[in-house]
């Protein structure tokens, strides 16, 4: 068991902005729990990015749970407790999309985009609390969405998630503000990833044009604001959504 340095646990780390949060946090010197969708994601993506946070002398590992399940998300933060010692950061990151207009969308699509992206934030989140609780420490960030905040067409059921996981920070950082748990939010805008890899060449430009800075972000960068909201900088932020979107909700 290791028990030197500190523990992060990052949901959805194989790829995109999970795989950078878990880079990132590994580099800052956090042991890394790199939760993976399935076994196939484990070995395919999960294994080279827990390679590279090794690189930076710490411990990495994958961690395999659907974070849509209670039991799983459970079952898995028990393992990582067992055999890292702590849990010190928790990143909810997992999410997914399936878009759709709302006079078309089904209710499977609804539903599922719910369980993957806001039940798994209370999941993790009730998982993770009596440990944080019982070390009067933690650090929960949650990654949300401009959406979230401001809507999108074809995304009722993914604005519904983030615009919830607000809801959940806010009210978790009041109950745990007293034990000194902060809990955050992250709203990325565009951020180039294979979730958004597949969009049509026409919905980016017209993201583009209306970003300030007039680029997409790099999923290190999104990794940087959780590195900041994890650190001790940030101690006295709590049930705050930081807005990282190069300027295209203002
Ligand atoms: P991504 O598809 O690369 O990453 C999502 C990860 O979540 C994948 O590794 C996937 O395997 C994992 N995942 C999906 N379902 C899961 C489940 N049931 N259990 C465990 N893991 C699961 O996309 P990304 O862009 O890196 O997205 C990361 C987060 O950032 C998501 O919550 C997304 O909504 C959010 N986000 C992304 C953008 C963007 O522009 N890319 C913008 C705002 C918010």
């Amino acid at each position: 068991m290791f028990t030197l340095s500190k523990t992060a646990i990052v949901t959805g780390a194989a790829s995109g902005i999970g795989a950078a949060i878990a880079k990132r946090l590994a580099k800052d010197g956090y042991n890394v729990a790199i939760n993976c969708s399935s076994e196939k994601s484990a070995s395919e993506r999960g294994a080279a990015v827990a390679e590279k946070c090794r690189e930076y002398g710490v411990e990495a590992e994958c961690f395999v749970a659907d974070v849509s399940s209670f039991e799983a998300c459970d079952k898995m933060v028990k393992e990582v407790k067992a055999r890292f010692g702590s849990v010190d950061v928790l990143v909810n990151n997992a999410g997914i999309t399936k878009d759709g207009l709302l006079a078309r969308m089904s209710e499977e699509q609804f539903d599922t985009v719910i369980a993957v992206n806001l039940k798994s934030v209370f999941n993790m989140t009730r998982a993770v609390t009596p440990i944080m609780m019982k070390q009067r420490s933690g650090r929960m960030i949650n990654i949300s969405s401009v959406a979230g905040l401001y809507g999108n067409a074809g995304q009722v059921n993914y604005s519904a998630s983030k615009a919830g996981i607000m809801g959940i920070t806010m009210s978790a950082a009041k109950e745990l503000g007293a034990r000194n748990i902060t809990v955050n939010a992250i709203a990325p805008g565009f951020v180039q990833t294979p979730m958004t890899d597949v969009l049509p060449d026409n919905v980016k430009e017209s993201i583009l044009g209306a970003t300030a800075l007039k680029r997409f972000a790099k999923p290190e960068e999104i990794a940087g604001a959780a590195s900041f909201l994890a650190s001790d900088d940030a101690a006295f932020i709590t049930g705050q959504v930081i807005v990282v979107d190069g300027g295209l909700s203002m």
